[in-house]
Parts: structure tokens; sequence; C-alpha cells
């Protein structure tokens, strides 16, 4: 079994309801356990104005290899109703592998560690709440390290009084 780390993130239409039960689906998906998961944040967007998203990560330990795990998660967005345009517009449901083990891979598919994870607050802080331990293996600093060198201020705790 694999350790992995995967984001999720949403901002259109119910986005906690999507983000909940996309975590459901992959939770049953059978050689995937889910191990940890972080807090539900609400963030501001990166790109054009556009509105806030919901962002969290999870911990899996997984029998299946990267590429598999990536056709589950692109098979998952899809059934949420995403519609793959450019990037950093709106989006019903987005899935990124963050880590793999140690693991580095750069394919025209697939680029592990994920490589905007550790610029992105909106990433580093839920994956700190559940793996601040964890090395990223290209920067080789641990994820709690990456967390404090980026500017948190636009993730916030999400109230869930907040979403109707
Ligand atoms: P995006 O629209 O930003 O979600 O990008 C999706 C594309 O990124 C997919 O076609 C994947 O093949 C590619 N990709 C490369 N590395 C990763 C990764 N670590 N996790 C998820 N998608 C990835």
């Amino acid at each position: 079994m694999a350790k992995c780390a995967i984001a999720l993130g949403s901002n259109l239409g119910n986005s906690l309801n999507t983000v909940e039960n996309a975590l459901k689906e992959l939770a049953n998906i059978p050689g995937i356990d889910l191990i940890a998961t972080s807090s539900w944040y609400q963030t501001s967007p990166v790109g054009p104005p556009q509105p806030d998203y919901i962002n969290g990560c999870v911990v899996l330990e997984i029998e299946q290899k990267p590429e598999e795990l990536l056709t589950i998660l692109q098979a998952i967005e899809l059934q949420f109703g995403r519609v793959r345009k450019e990037k950093w517009v709106a989006r019903t449901l987005d899935l990124d592998i963050l880590l793999y083990d140690d693991l580095v891979i750069d394919t025209p598919k697939l680029t592990i560690p994920h490589p905007h994870m550790i610029e992105r607050a909106f990433v580093l802080v839920p994956l700190a709440e559940i793996a601040p331990n964890w090395i990223e293996p290209v920067s080789k600093k641990a994820i709690a390290q990456l967390a404090k060198e980026v500017d948190c201020t636009g993730v916030r705790l999400l109230n869930q009084h907040d979403i109707s």
C-alpha cells in the first residue's frame, strides 16, 4: 500500500455538498482507505474574479498506481459535472494528486508532487493539519514548514453556518 495526499476544491453550485460527496465516492473504491481528512476551508480565488472556493485535503492508503488514481479522480470529477475548459475558471470539482509516498514523477499526464502545491496556501494549510511532517520530496521541506512560508490570509476555516 502507498500513502497518498489528495486536494479537493469546488467553487460552483453547492460546493460543500460536492466535496463531501466526492470524498464518500473516493472512500468507497476498493483498494482505497481514507486515513485522514482535513477541515474544510473557504478560500479566496486565485486568478480572475469568481466565487470563493471550498478546499480540503485527505490522506489515503492506496493499492492503485498513480496513473490509475488519476483516472479514478477524473471519473469522479466528471461524475460531479465538471466541464473542463480554461485554467483558472470556476469549477464544480477539482481533484489533484499532491503526494504519493516520496515519489517524484514528471510525465505529460502526471506531475507528482503537484507542481503548484508548494506555493498554494489553500493546499498547504489543510494538508498541514493532517500531514505536517510529510516531507515534500522536491523542496525536501516538511508540509508544516511550507505552510509557514506562504501567505495564508485568504484561507479561512469554514464556518458551516456561512453556507446556506
Ligand atoms: P487541472 O485542470 O488543473 O485540474 O489539470 C488537469 C490536468 O492536469 C489533467 O489532465 C492531468 O493529466 C494533469 N495533471 C498533472 N499532474 C497532476 C496531478 N498531480 N494531479 C492531477 N492532475 C494532474
